[in-house]
């Protein structure tokens, strides 16, 4: 899936090190496919992507991160069976972007999430004086389509495999192709469980978007496109945002 788009896209916008992104921000709701586009802009800019997801995971599971001063702090917390601050998590990333191979800019996923934290990141960001201001891309896709998405979503227990009643139907209707096992759906792959994730979603981010888009520094991309075609739309827009 990676090689094509990458191709696709690559006669669009400057690739590799002749230009520097800067630090990138993807939003999207759930399933917009920002993890895809994340990979695909990584290889195309040759920047790291940085998502709060992986590196809390990486605090509790890689030894020589949970051995570090955040990482010690951050099981502390998690072992009283608290969630993890706010500070706390702003100190992880804040320690993640000054690694060096984030001179040339990249790509973060699922930070910033509310206002305060948009907030502090342009206040942290403007205090490293050779850092570019952040660029926010919205990957729109359509409420029906991220529905079936979800709703549509069928796995074998089998085998593992996962199809969609909508995009991607097994030959016999509800068993699996390659073993006959019966498919299962997940319990939480409801309407219900997705409208409230939806509404939680948009309630936290919309003022994320506002922000960026009161700084002309915001873009929106149609995530209903093929995946070539959103990247392209993608790299197209902060090109001409940097320049
Ligand atoms: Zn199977």
């Amino acid at each position: 899936m990676v090689g094509p788009a990458i191709q696709a896209a690559a006669g669009a916008a400057p690739a590799g090190q002749t230009f520097t992104p800067g630090p990138i921000l993807l939003m999207g709701p759930p399933g917009a496919g920002k993890g895809t586009q994340s990979k695909i802009l990584m290889a195309q800019w040759l920047v790291p992507q940085i998502s709060t997801g992986d590196l809390l995971r990486g605090m509790r599971k890689d030894p020589e991160k949970s051995a570090s001063p955040l990482g010690q702090e951050m099981r502390a917390v998690m072992n009283d069976g608290h969630l993890i601050p706010n500070e706390l998590v702003e100190a992880i990333v804040l320690d993640r972007l000054r690694q060096p191979d984030t001179k040339r800019g990249y790509i973060l996923d699922g930070f910033p999430r509310t206002l305060p934290q948009a907030i502090w990141l342009d206040r942290e960001l403007s205090a490293e004086n050779e850092t570019l201001p952040i660029i926010a891309v919205n990957i729109q896709v359509s409420y029906t389509k991220l529905l079936r998405r979800i709703t549509g979503r069928r796995s074998c227990p089998t085998c593992g495999r996962i199809y969609n009643t909508y995009f991607c139907l097994p030959e016999y209707e509800t068993v699996c192709d390659v073993d006959g096992t019966a498919l299962v759906q997940r319990p939480d792959d409801t309407e219900e469980v997705f409208a409230e994730r939806m509404r939680t979603y948009d309630a936290m981010t919309a003022p994320v978007v506002e922000h960026y888009q009161g700084m002309a520094r915001f873009a929106e991309v149609n995530g209903d496109l093929p995946v070539g075609e959103i990247t392209q739309a993608i790299m197209d827009a902060i090109v001409r945002l940097r320049s």
